[in-house]
């Protein structure tokens, strides 16, 4: 027990600063697109034939893209000759509506407009305390996976008095992810109509808003705005934690005191000296106590008890 104690000391605070403080996101992230259709050479569609979901529209006076089909796969940027799109690290993506998802160029360097919060009345209601049932429509699980890692002890979503309740009855609003596949429209209908008035909703991934990778699918409804109004829409493929957060924080009117950067600052997040080691010592420990030799190395081995 004390061996524990002293290991907790050794890791010390692990939850985010955020948002007092910018997140230090991995590089290969990719946020917030920039376009400069003045690199495009004349009659180049190469962008927008390349981009799976048709979220891309070029020539050389405007260009745009609509981050709410976007899947962030990068294709268009490794077909453009000149260079003319960059996505960048900054993760605030969420927006009110369906129309403000559509960014436009030539690019210039600025701050993004966060998401308007909702009316006063509904964040007296909701601003400390937001409960949500999260209806999975049919995606792939990569959204529900990070939605799922905001409950974790790094991003704490308890801490800003949103938590995830298992009945609709019990629940201010419905988190969607998915595209709605037809089989689903039904549950996530029935599922809105038994949440109690005022209520939101919040459509978090391509697929929840556009129908993403299944975008015109017979079986796929586009998104769920095509079956219950939605508040709040997160893009991403899937979106990150810190692009939900965000969304989530700035529509219940808690980051309203935080100015809005250009570029968001990236401090390094270093985890205490030693804390590595002591993780790494734990998971020998419990593969150890599973029966596996790690001498052997893992893919030879077995846990106890598997058939
Ligand atoms: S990154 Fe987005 S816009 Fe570019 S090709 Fe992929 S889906 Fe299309
Ligand atoms: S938006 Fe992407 S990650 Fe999310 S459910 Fe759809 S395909 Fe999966």
């Amino acid at each position: 027990m004390l061996k524990a104690l002293l290991a907790r000391v050794a890791q010390g605070h692990r939850t985010a600063a955020y948002p007092d403080r910018e997140p230090a996101l991995p590089a290969r992230f990719r946020g917030r697109p920039e376009l400069d259709p003045t690199r495009c050479p004349e009659g180049c569609q190469a962008c927008v034939d390349a981009c799976p979901t048709g979220a891309l529209s070029a020539d050389r006076a405007m260009m745009s893209l609509d981050l709410g089909r976007c899947l962030f796969c990068i294709e268009c940027t490794r077909a453009c000759p000149n260079g003319a799109l960059e996505f960048t690290q900054d993760y605030r993506l969420a927006a009110r509506k369906r129309s403000e998802l559509v960014v436009t160029g030539p690019a210039v360097t600025r701050a993004p407009e966060r998401a308007l919060a909702l009316a006063r009345e509904l964040r007296s209601l909701f601003g400390r305390s937001l409960k949500l049932r999260q209806v999975s429509a049919g995606g792939c699980n990569g959204c529900e996976s990070d939605v799922n890692v905001l409950g974790t002890l790094v991003f704490d979503l308890g801490r800003f008095g949103i938590q995830f309740v298992a009945s609709p009855r019990h629940a201010d609003g419905l988190l969607i992810t998915g595209p709605v596949m037809e089989n689903m429209r039904l549950a996530l209908k029935k599922t809105y109509d038994a949440v109690p008035e005022p209520k939101i909703v919040v459509a978090v991934g391509a697929c929840a808003i556009s129908g993403g990778p299944y975008i015109d699918h017979p079986e796929a409804h586009n998104g769920a705005d095509a079956v219950v109004p939605v508040d709040l829409y997160v893009p991403g493929c899937p979106p990150h934690p810190y692009t939900i957060l965000e969304g989530l924080l700035g529509l219940l009117g808690r980051l309203e005191q935080r100015p809005l950067s250009a570029q968001p600052a990236q401090p390094a997040d270093e985890p205490p000296a030693g804390a590595l080691k002591w993780g790494i010592e734990r998971a020998e420990d419990g593969m150890r106590h599973l029966g596996v030799d790690l001498g052997k190395g893992p893919s030879s081995q077995e846990p106890k008890g598997s058939p």
